[in-house]
């Protein structure tokens, strides 16, 4: 049986960040890393954004770490430092308390020292909701891996213009597909059972801005309506969405993205597992499990603050850090740093890139009972597109998030200091003077 020191997997983000970390803290022992695609840890976010509307980029332009603005972990960077690769191999089994790991091709590895897993997340798929489409052959497109989106261009490419792409959820795959198809030539529509688009955390204000920005794009947004069935032609290609609402939508493309839900299968029956949603495999705030050297990175984290409450955050920028945070917990564990920076508080940042838009949200976004949001800057049709929301919480009248849509790097770099800083409100001066202009709509 093969053996390493360190087996790590999963080959999504956060395992780049994670090998990058371990380089970066002088890490020495032998890693593993085993993946079901065949390709180095790329930055997924971009599959929606520049590789779409781009139809297909080489995978090497957006190797890990260039999201965030670091270099791209290419083949020789690894080689170099002694972290080996096993691509295409789907990870079946793990033994946990002898730390060995079975893979689909009958292979097993034994980790010496520790496990890593970073499975991430899967796209909730109709079937997820007992929605009968095994008489679709083809036509229905999830977006999370690489494959899954060569897949999604070469059908809307091969589809004469002004075809109809209907696009179930209001998310970020809906909205960032959305935008990244228009190119494409085709009719979009958009459908999601929420009152809004990116319901989880915009206010009808800031959702109001963007679908009026999608409207004027050509994207059709049907609200407060949900697919109820899918219909085929007699060769089983998608041709038309039934809704709840009774209506019906022609449709040559479908695109479901309707949530994701975290990998857990490998882990549950003996990691401790976060029974409510949303779900994952519950970690200390270093990213340790219950198992002893068995860690978790990315997105299949739930992270158990000290005060009790859990949090898995379902962001590129959650996979980075806790992926960062799990290698420095190893290189303290063999002394190569002394300090791996405990305790992790991870403070929720997103973002997103639309259309010319481009926004983030840093910190919580409480309901209208327990804080109130306000706007500065300027949301108008003809404006300039730049503004800031900043939600207050009621009792002690500081700033617990803000959003900005437009921001340059320091705008945003300012907006984040609001937030982690806690600022009181009113802030001291003013963040986006246009703010009191009667320009907001
Ligand atoms: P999401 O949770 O962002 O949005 C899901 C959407 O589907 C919501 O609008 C929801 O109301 C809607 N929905 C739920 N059930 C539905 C149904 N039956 N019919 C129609 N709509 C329904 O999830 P997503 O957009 O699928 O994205 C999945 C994951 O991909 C996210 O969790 C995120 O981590 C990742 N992602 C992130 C980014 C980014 O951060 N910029 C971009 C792309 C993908």
């Amino acid at each position: 049986m093969q053996s390493y020191d360190v087996v790590v997997v999963g080959c999504g983000v956060a395992a780049g960040y994670f090998c990058r970390e371990l380089v970066e803290r002088n890490y020495k022992r032998r890693v593993l890393v085993i993946g079901d695609e065949p390709h180095l840890p790329y930055e997924r976010p971009a599959l929606t954004k520049g590789y779409l509307i781009n139809k297909g980029i080489d995978v090497a332009n957006f190797y890990t770490c260039v999201g965030s603005g670091g270099t791209k972990l290419d083949h020789e960077f690894y080689k170099k430092n002694g972290i080996h690769f096993k691509f295409n191999t789907k990870v079946t089994g793990i033994d946990f308390g002898d730390k060995v790991v079975s893979c689909d091709n009958d292979e097993k590895v034994k980790a010496n020292h520790a496990i890593v897993l970073g499975m991430g997340s899967r796209s909730t798929r109709l079937e997820d909701f007992r929605m009968p489409v095994e008489h679709i052959k083809s036509g229905i497109h999830y977006i999370r891996d690489i494959a899954d989106t060569d897949r999604l261009i070469a059908h809307a490419s091969s589809l004469p213009r002004g075809s109809n792409i209907v696009i179930l959820g209001g998310g970020y795959i809906g909205m960032e597909s959305a935008a990244g198809l228009i190119k494409y030539g085709h009719k979009i529509t958009m459908v999601f059972p929420e009152p809004k688009v990116m319901d989880r955390f915009m206010t009808q204000r800031l959702a109001d801005f963007y679908e009026s920005r999608y409207r004027s794009a050509g994207v059709t947004i049907l609200k407060g309506d949900l697919a109820s069935g899918l219909l085929a032609t007699a060769h089983g290609a998608v041709n038309e969405v039934k809704l709840k609402s009774g209506k019906s939508l022609s449709a040559d493309l479908v695109i479901v993205g309707v949530g994701a839900r975290p990998n857990v299968e490998l882990a549950k029956d003996e990691l401790e597992i976060h029974k409510a949603p949303p779900g994952g495999v519950i970690v200390n705030d270093d990213m340790t499990t219950s198992m002893n050297n068995v860690l978790v990175i990315g997105e299949l984290a739930a992270l158990k603050s000290k005060d009790g409450t859990i949090n898995r955050f379902e962001h590129v920028h959650y996979a980075r850090q806790t992926a960062m945070r799990a290698a420095r917990t190893l290189a303290a564990m063999d002394g190569t740093i002394s300090d791996p920076d405990s305790p992790f508080i991870y403070e929720p940042y997103f973002y997103s890139r639309v259309l010319n838009l481009g926004w983030v949200l840093y910190g919580q976004t409480p309901p209208a009972d327990k804080a109130d949001v306000h706007y500065q800057g300027d949301m108008s049709e003809l404006g300039d597109s730049k503004f800031a929301a900043f939600w207050v919480c009621n009792q002690a009248r500081k700033v617990v998030g803000a959003f900005m849509e437009g921001g340059s790097s320091e705008e945003n770099a300012d907006v984040k200091r609001i937030v982690s800083q806690g600022a009181s409100w009113p802030l001291k001066t003013e963040f986006l003077p246009k703010a009191e202009s009667p320009k907001l709509n």
